[in-house]
């Protein structure tokens, strides 16, 4: 039989040095990215090669994504400045799907924004352990696993591009690749991982990059505030303010050991600003004077 060879682009993971449910932390000055690529040697006939290629389609949004990350729960993260002044629609609802469930009634007890040290990147509903948890929209189930911070942790990939996380769940009911539909359970209520009382941590994200939960559900009535989403940069407004609280949690966590990178157009000052520090104590960690020129991929001790 004829063989034919290929490689598959095995996608990295964007992995940030340290993420939590609550913070998953976007300054890319604090994230260590592995970019590497790497490509493995395929061997498959023709007939292999065409399930190959039909199970590739079969992935939710795989033309957006390109890829099919079970591992790793934050695996790409979409360019917000490519939006620039266009906007991008995602349709919520359409006749075919199930529409949209409210994946569990509960009150609010935290929303998406800034909160003392960290960014809330989800907003969290109240409940009790053992509580049924629903999924929001028709999709098929990315991750399902254990995580130091989300605790069992569920995301659901949209066919519109949207994903759905359902964090610190007391069980996970669903298997990886698994099809599920709005209002299917596929979990219980818990308090796993960085948690403190039991409530469902739910993000909805566009290719990594998080939304305001509350731009598209109404947590009052428990159903979409449209059938369409827009997206624009204004949409993700919020990550400046993002990247401030990340500052401020790093530098009240005094930096401990974690050094920052020089990149092109760096200055001392611009960096103690970043890490909410002064030029004097950076000179002093890094042992330098106020004056040095800082060179390309130099490692200073914030
Ligand atoms: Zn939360």
């Amino acid at each position: 039989m004829k063989k034919i060879f290929f490689s598959i682009l095995l996608f990295s993971s964007l992995q940030p040095a340290f993420a939590s449910a609550d913070n998953n932390i976007i300054d890319s000055a604090e994230i260590t990215l592995s970019t590497a690529i790497d490509t493995v040697p395929f061997v498959l006939d023709e007939e292999e090669m065409m399930d190959y290629n039909d199970s590739l389609v079969s992935f939710p949004a795989y033309d957006l994504y390109c890829g099919w990350d079970t591992v790793n729960i934050h695996s790409i993260k979409f360019d917000v400045a490519s939006l620039k002044d266009s906007t991008k629609n995602i349709v919520l609802f359409d006749e075919k799907s199930c529409g949209y469930v409210h994946p569990f009634e509960g009150k609010i007890t935290s929303t998406f924004g800034p909160r003392k040290k960290r960014y809330h990147y989800g907003v969290d509903i109240d409940l009790e352990t053992g509580d049924c948890v629903a999924a929001a929209f028709d999709g098929k189930v990315r991750i399902a696993k254990k995580s130091k911070s989300y605790g069992n942790v569920i995301v659901i990939r949209h066919a519109n591009g949207l994903e759905t996380y359902y964090a610190h769940l007391s069980k996970i009911n669903v298997e990886i690749g698994q099809e599920v539909f709005a209002g299917q359970v596929i979990g219980l209520g818990g308090n796993t991982g960085r948690s403190r009382g039991s409530h469902l941590h739910f993000e909805v994200r566009y290719m990594g990059q998080p939304l305001n939960p509350s731009q598209l559900i109404s947590f009052d009535q428990h159903k979409l505030l449209s059938d369409t989403l827009t997206l624009s940069s204004k949409t993700f407004n919020y990550l400046s303010e993002a990247k401030k609280a990340a500052a401020k949690s790093y530098s009240a966590k005094g930096g401990k050991g974690k050094i920052y990178v020089v990149k092109k157009g760096d200055t001392l000052s611009a960096i103690a600003k970043k890490y909410g520090t002064t030029t004097k104590a950076l000179c002093q960690k890094n042992g330098i004077k106020p004056t040095a020129k800082l060179r390309l991929g130099q490692k200073i001790k914030t």
